[in-house]
């Protein structure tokens, strides 16, 4: 059982169009398509999640470094 995009009345999953207000229902190759942009969106936003953790890393390690750079030397 599906619900209508548009009214939200409850209809069988096959239908092309809705049979209370005539709005096209979403086919298999729309949801597929949904599905695929959920996949990229989650991708994305895990590869950002490295990405700032890589950067966040190599700032602690610039920082240390220059701890080092600024200790005097016996
Ligand atoms: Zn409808």
């Amino acid at each position: 059982m599906g619900f209508c995009i548009s009214c939200g009345q409850q209809h069988q999953d096959d239908i092309r169009f809705c049979r209370f207000c005539g709005n096209q229902q979403p086919g298999e190759q729309l949801l597929a398509r949904l599905r695929q942009e959920a996949e990229q969106i989650h991708y994305m936003r895990l590869q950002a999640q490295a990405l700032a953790q890589q950067q966040q890393q190599q700032q602690q390690q610039q920082y240390s470094q220059n701890q080092y750079n600024q200790q005097p030397r016996w």
